[in-house]
């Protein structure tokens, strides 16, 4: 099912894995989904890793296994840096005959090596998915606090609303650890004429290293009530995840009382991630029993 058509019918719930790197990324991954697949979240998207990790080939058989095995709604990535036309009317077609039709348009993150061919960004990527005529449902990135490649606030939203006139159908947000971050954001996006829906990433952090190199990776800020949580869950590694589901769990209860169109868990392949979020979602009400 398309998911613009989900988030239209009501808040919706959903996870993303990736393909695990190495020697048996498939079964990996099919075992980490049939966990989530329990939850019966609204879908599961799969990531797709441009260059370095080679696990990209594994995107679109995952995704389909999650549609068709699991009988869960699979959204398989797609990035475009470095790639023809022909990649990725390749892709699509590897979509099409694997009845997947929902897909999330992104550029990638730079890389030597990795430059733009066809596509310099998403919305380019976005503009000819839809001239391919495809059907498929397209959803696209957008950042809470901004991309942290733009340079003024303008610019990102002059790049968001891009992507909806290219054609995207909707958007699902870059992990953030402040919900006022996405509220604002959310405002300032009707005042700059974008008025798609917003599904809310969230990722639970688990060590101080990782939210480290979150913070420069994605641009997410950390505010002082993470660093305190981190500082009181002292040096053992499980406290300072605990605290990270915990914390997670409670922006997901303030989002689900502060109207989302949707919530999506960076699950991490952590199913113990995934259904603590889901309990959380089903004790506060925002998800039927
Ligand atoms: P774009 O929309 O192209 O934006 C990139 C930068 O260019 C921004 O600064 C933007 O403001 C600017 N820009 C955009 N359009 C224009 C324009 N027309 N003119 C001038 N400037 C412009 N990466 C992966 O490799 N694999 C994944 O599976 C993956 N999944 C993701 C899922 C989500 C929900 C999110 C939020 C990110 C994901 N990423 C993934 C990371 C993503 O590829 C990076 O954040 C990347 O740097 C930007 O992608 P984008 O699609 O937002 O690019």
């Amino acid at each position: 099912m398309r998911i613009a058509d989900k988030i239209a019918a009501r808040q919706t719930f959903s996870f993303e894995i990736f393909p695990p790197k190495g020697e048996f990324p498939l079964e990996e991954a099919r075992a980490v989904a049939t966990e989530l697949a329990a939850d019966r979240p609204d879908w599961i998207s799969v990531t797709y890793s441009a260059g370095g990790s080679g696990n990209s080939a594994n995107t679109v058989p995952i995704a389909s296994s999650i549609e068709h095995e699991l009988g869960v709604t699979a959204l398989a990535h797609l990035t475009c840096l470095g790639s023809t036309r022909a990649d990725v009317d390749a892709y699509v077609s590897g979509l099409v005959d694997a009845g997947v039709e929902n897909v999330l348009a992104l550029r990638g993150d730079r890389a030597p090596g990795r430059e733009a061919i066809d596509f310099e960004h998403a919305s380019d990527l976005i503009e000819h998915l839809r001239a391919l005529g495809s059907g498929l449902c397209i959803g696209a990135a957008c950042y809470p606090e901004g991309h942290v490649e733009s340079p003024t606030e303008e610019e990102s939203f002059e790049s968001l609303y891009k992507k909806q006139e290219a054609g995207a159908d909707y958007l699902v947000s870059q992990l953030f650890f402040d919900n006022e971050d996405f509220y604002r954001f959310r405002e300032k996006c009707l005042r700059h004429r974008v008025r798609l829906p917003i599904v809310a990433g969230i990722m639970p952090f688990t060590s101080v290293k990782q939210i480290q190199r979150m913070a420069f990776t994605c641009g997410a800020s950390i505010p002082a009530k993470v660093v305190k949580r981190l500082v009181l869950a002292g040096d053992d590694p499980a406290d300072q995840a605990r605290a990270g589901v915990e914390y997670a769990c409670e922006q997901l209860v303030d989002l689900a009382a502060n109207g989302v169109d949707g919530l999506h868990v960076y699950s991490m392949n952590k199913p113990a991630v995934a259904h603590a979020a889901h309990e959380t979602l089903l004790a506060c009400g925002y998800l039927g029993a």
